[in-house]
Parts: structure tokens; sequence; C-alpha cells
């Protein structure tokens, strides 16, 4: 659009346009001051979760070998002790190299936020499924930009970016969760909103829960292993 014609429309709108500002230090911002942290793997100020050793931050009882942990089928899910809002959360994992079962049943585990929203953890290296869950979708609400995944039996990383759902008092949905996921450093889910818990049944909805919740590693039957689980809460 030529200038000509929006100048008027500015005006007419009531907006200003301002004079151009020739101090460079009008608009230079100095407090407050972003904290120090040092950025190595894990960063200073995150909570490692799992270092390889032991299962100290966790509940459930899956087994700890050569750094990782893995499902022991039938076990259940493991569980952080520690409860979580908002977060950014780091974990590794990797899908059995003996390739057995296909779809959802090949390498199937999970990654659950507030122990309510998945993010699916899967094999889904030349392995078809329905795209709303395979690996790095937010589990049947949202289907991942690309598919970046390695082959079985080698180690994946999530870089996961999740904000809470805040409700109000009265236990309606004030602002939805939202996800922003980068698998193998790539961006597969960018800010998209959660529509509710990730059931597998039916379509989602939000229950009202406390403000931190914790996170939760499904077991699905299937021995998917996990190491360097760290998380650095936002807020
Ligand atoms: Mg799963």
């Amino acid at each position: 659009m030529k200038l000509r014609f929006v100048l008027p429309f500015l005006a007419a709108a009531g907006i200003v346009m301002c004079q151009p500002q020739s101090d460079p230090a009008a608009t230079a911002v100095w407090e407050p001051v972003p904290p120090i942290i040092n950025p190595g793997a894990p960063p200073s100020d995150a909570i490692v979760l799992f270092d390889g050793t032991d299962l100290s931050e966790w509940t459930g009882d899956w087994n700890v070998e050569n750094g990782a942990v893995t499902v022991v089928a039938g076990a259940g899910s493991l569980t952080t002790k520690r409860r979580f809002g908002d977060v950014q959360l780091h974990i590794e994992w990797r899908t059995p190299s003996v390739v057995e079962g296909e779809g959802q049943d090949r390498g199937n585990s999970g990654v659950f936020l507030m122990e309510l929203y998945e993010v699916q953890v899967l094999d889904s290296y030349e392995n078809e499924t329905y795209v709303n869950g395979q690996a790095g979708a937010i589990y049947k609400q949202h289907i991942p930009l690309v598919n970046p995944t390695r082959p079985p039996g080698v180690w994946q990383s999530y870089d996961i970016i999740f904000m809470a759902p805040r409700f109000s008092a009265d236990g309606n949905v004030e602002l939805p969760a939202t996800f922003t996921v980068l698998l193998n450093g790539v961006l597969i889910q960018n800010h998209v909103t959660v529509l509710g818990t990730t059931v597998n049944v039916g379509e989602p909805v939000y229950e009202t829960h406390a403000a931190k919740e914790p996170i939760m590693l499904q077991d699905h039957s299937n021995p998917v292993s996990y190491r360097n689980i760290w998380v650095r809460e936002l807020s």
C-alpha cells in the first residue's frame, strides 16, 4: 500500500506518527538484568531429574543400567516426586534396536506433562500409524510438522517448552496449555494449543488440576529407554 493512502488513514484512526527519535539511548533498557547461568548440559539452573545413576527423583520401578532407565513392562509409569508447571524439559529417549510389533505397538512410551498432556514417544522410523499418534505428536491433538526420527536403537532428544493451563477459581480454563517441541533439534510443534487431556478415546476436555503436577513417563509395555533428563522451571 502506498504511503499517501496510509497516512490519512492513520490520522483518521487517531494514530500519532512520532517524529524520528535521534537518541539511541532513549530506547535502551538496562534492567532487569537476566540471571547469568552456565549453559552447559544441563544448564546451571536446571533441576536434574535423571543423570544416569539413580531414580531418587522418581516414583516407580524401572530398570537403571548403563546410564539409562528403561521401561519394565507392567511396572507402571515413572513419575517425578517434584511437581512442575511451566517448564523447559530436556529428555533423551531410545526405542529398542530389535524391532518388534508395528504401528502403536513399536517402541511406544510417552512424556506426560502434569501427568495429563502427552508428547508421544514411538519408533516412527519407517513405521506407519495415525499421524496424530506418531513420535512427537501431542497425542491425538497435534501432528508433528516433520518427522526427524532416527532409526530404532539410536538415542533421540526432545526439548519441550510447556506452558501449563490456567484455571479460574470456578474451574474454567482461563488459558489453555501450550507446547513447543524440538525433536533431535528440529522444531516439530510450534506453540500449539492443548485442547485438554490427551486421551486415547473421545474428544479432549480439560479437567481442573493444581498449578503444578508431576512429569510422568509412560509404561506402554515396550522397553523404551530414557537418559539425560533435566528441567528448568519457567515461572
Ligand atoms: Mg504413548
